[in-house]
């Protein structure tokens, strides 16, 4: 037993190499990502091993790929392994060690690590999905539902060309009632024991072009002209200022519980009117996280103006990230933005949705995955209580919440990392994940399969 998963550790950590190496980044653009080569790859691990497979080519060099392995019953649920392939671009500079060398390095204190962009978002769970996988069909044991293995192309972007299109145009090649994807399992320790955080839900995508409209001069002569620019950087300006006030829920008071702080920070936290000061005396990590799991936020993040060094600009545009918590409409996005920006300087500004259908979703708990879940984490952490949590990004996951199915982002890791500082790593510099944590990975998806059917 301790022979096999040492075995299935080596083989995630090589294919986590690979995978980063492979350097499927995803700058937004439909030209970019190229994750036919990871798709191929993936395909080549489970060649020989008779299970059915799919590539699904949605633009040329973006392929996802899809295997389903048979189980004894067609009336029995199925449950689909969901990975992506793609990672988001790098600044090599503020990196200690290359981005796409997907190094196998040892820490100061011994911690052996893989390193490169992905290796936690989600490089590490598709190379763990793919060898826990891999080692079911090639053992041949059979269980009551099918078990659907996805490696997906796109997610960074939306899913545009991957998860959204495929879950739309190859539902037969997919379907499945249950999803595992990412990402979950930091263990928590607490006065109550230890605490895993898995993913039940995530914000919504609410983010809007902004154009402010001014009078186009001549750059020589500014004074009291009417500079779309000028007034962009006041709506930018109040835009970071504004505080739309926070929203106290379970899964927020879950969070803070799961972070093991003092008591009297945590009642602060839990508090309205003693949040803010409560999250400025958190490290920056933490409570970045803390402050985005109860406030819709706003991120002023691209900004376009001007044609030419002489000449006033009349229009100014601006790209506002915005992330909306469970219920929160696209209305209520407007109305938020028209009291932080001003009635002033809103006779200006034109607002449009980019993702016009973007809301929060969640998947209920009283399942027979979460209970899988919450059984299998008791291997690695007796007596741990599992908890549901929301993520601030968006997931793939939504996709099949829209569908009714329950999807849950998962994973398992080791106590070495803390929770405010794995989710510095997500699409920061210095990307990395622990060896210890991949082996609990991949075990996890091993025992989940053997939970779920029971
Ligand atoms: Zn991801």
């Amino acid at each position: 037993m301790a022979e096999t998963i040492d075995r299935l550790t080596n083989e995630t950590v090589e294919l986590l190499q690979a995978l980063i190496r492979n350097q499927c980044v995803n700058d937004g653009t439909a030209e970019s990502g190229f994750e036919d080569r990871s798709a191929r790859l993936l395909r080549d691990e489970l060649e020989g091993t008779g299970v059915d497979m799919q590539i699904f080519e949605t633009l040329p060099g973006r392929s996802s790929l899809v295997a389903r392995y048979k189980g004894t019953d067609p009336n029995a649920p199925a449950l689909c392994l969901m990975g992506h392939t793609d990672v988001v671009p790098v600044s090599p500079e503020g990196w200690r060690e290359d981005p796409f060398g997907g190094d196998l390095l040892t820490a100061p204190d011994g911690t052996q690590e893989v390193w490169g962009r992905g290796a936690v978002d989600m490089l590490n769970l598709t190379s763990s999905m793919t060898v826990a996988f891999r080692e079911i069909v090639k053992s041949g044991k059979r269980y009551p539902g099918d078990i659907v293995y996805f490696a997906v192309a796109d997610e960074e972007a939306g899913g545009t060309h991957g998860a959204k299109r495929l879950v739309e145009e190859e539902w037969d090649a997919l379907k499945c009632d249950y999803v595992l994807t990412e990402y979950g399992g930091t263990p928590m320790r607490t006065d109550d024991g230890v605490i895993v955080l898995m993913t039940t839900a995530e914000k919504g995508l609410g983010a809007r072009k902004v154009t402010v409209h001014g009078s186009p001069g001549h750059g020589s002569m500014p004074y009291a002209t009417d500079n779309a620019l000028v007034k962009a950087a006041e709506v930018v300006r109040r835009l970071s200022e504004y505080n739309p006030g926070p929203r106290i829920d379970e899964m927020f008071a879950a969070r803070v519980k799961a972070l093991g702080l003092p008591e009297e920070t945590q009642q602060r936290l839990l508090d309205p009117a003693r949040l803010d000061d409560a999250l400025a005396e958190l490290r920056p990590g933490l409570a970045r996280n803390l402050h985005s799991c109860c406030h819709m936020s706003f991120s002023p993040n691209m900004f376009n103006s001007g044609q030419k060094n002489n000449v006033i600009p009349d229009v100014a545009k601006l790209i506002v990230d915005i992330r909306i918590l469970p219920g929160d409409t696209q209305e209520d996005v407007d109305r938020h933005l028209r009291t932080a920006i001003g009635e002033d300087l809103m006779a200006s500004v034109e607002l449009e949705a980019i993702y016009p259908d973007g809301v929060s979703t969640a998947s209920d708990t009283d399942t027979p995955l979460w209970s899988a879940l919450a059984d299998s984490i008791q291997m690695a952490y007796p007596g741990a209580q599992i908890m549901p949590s929301m993520v601030t990004g968006g997931t793939d996951a939504r996709f099949f919440r829209h569908k009714g199915i329950p999807a849950y982002g998962a994973g398992l890791l080791s106590p070495k990392v803390p929770l405010g500082e794995f989710m510095n790593r997500f699409h920061g510099h210095n990307e990395r994940i622990d060896v210890d944590s991949l082996k609990l990975t991949t075990q996890l998806w091993l025992d989940v399969a053997d939970r779920l059917w029971v």
